[in-house]
């Protein structure tokens, strides 16, 4: 997703002209994703928000941990805080998102990282509830 499409959406005003309207950050998003993976992005959202970047969301995508920022004004992104960014991502894969501890990525019944005892309790809930977790 680039940025356009996080920040920008259209509106549709009164005299029926479509309109484009820039998010702020705190609109756009929030934090959607597991606690387990709380300990992958503070430290991160602390340290973009140090070099004036703004944070717009931090979620789940395909398993692995996505954080969605701006960088200060007409500035490119810094090295450093791309790279930052990059690592937590990275790392999440390997990081359970529900409880932090070790984890692999799985594919049943849907793609998340997970513990083996986080991911037999979703396929248990999966069975249960007779619904994709
Ligand atoms: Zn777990």
């Amino acid at each position: 997703m680039s940025f356009d499409s996080l920040f920008r959406v259209r509106i549709e005003s009164g005299d029926g002209k479509a309109r484009v309207r820039v998010l702020d950050p705190f609109e756009a998003g929030g934090a959607e994703c597991g606690a387990g993976w709380a300990t992958l992005y503070d430290p991160v959202v602390k340290a973009l928000e140090a070099f004036g970047c703004r944070v717009a969301c931090v979620w789940e995508l395909d398993g692995g941990l996505r954080i969605e920022f701006l960088p200060p004004d007409g500035d490119e992104t810094p090295g450093a805080i791309a790279s930052i960014v990059t690592r937590a991502e990275v790392t999440s894969f390997a990081v359970c998102e529900w409880c932090g501890r070790s984890g692999t990525l799985r594919s049943v019944p849907t793609t998340k990282t997970l513990c083996d005892e986080c991911q037999g309790e979703r396929e248990l809930n999966s069975i249960r509830l007779g619904r994709r977790i």
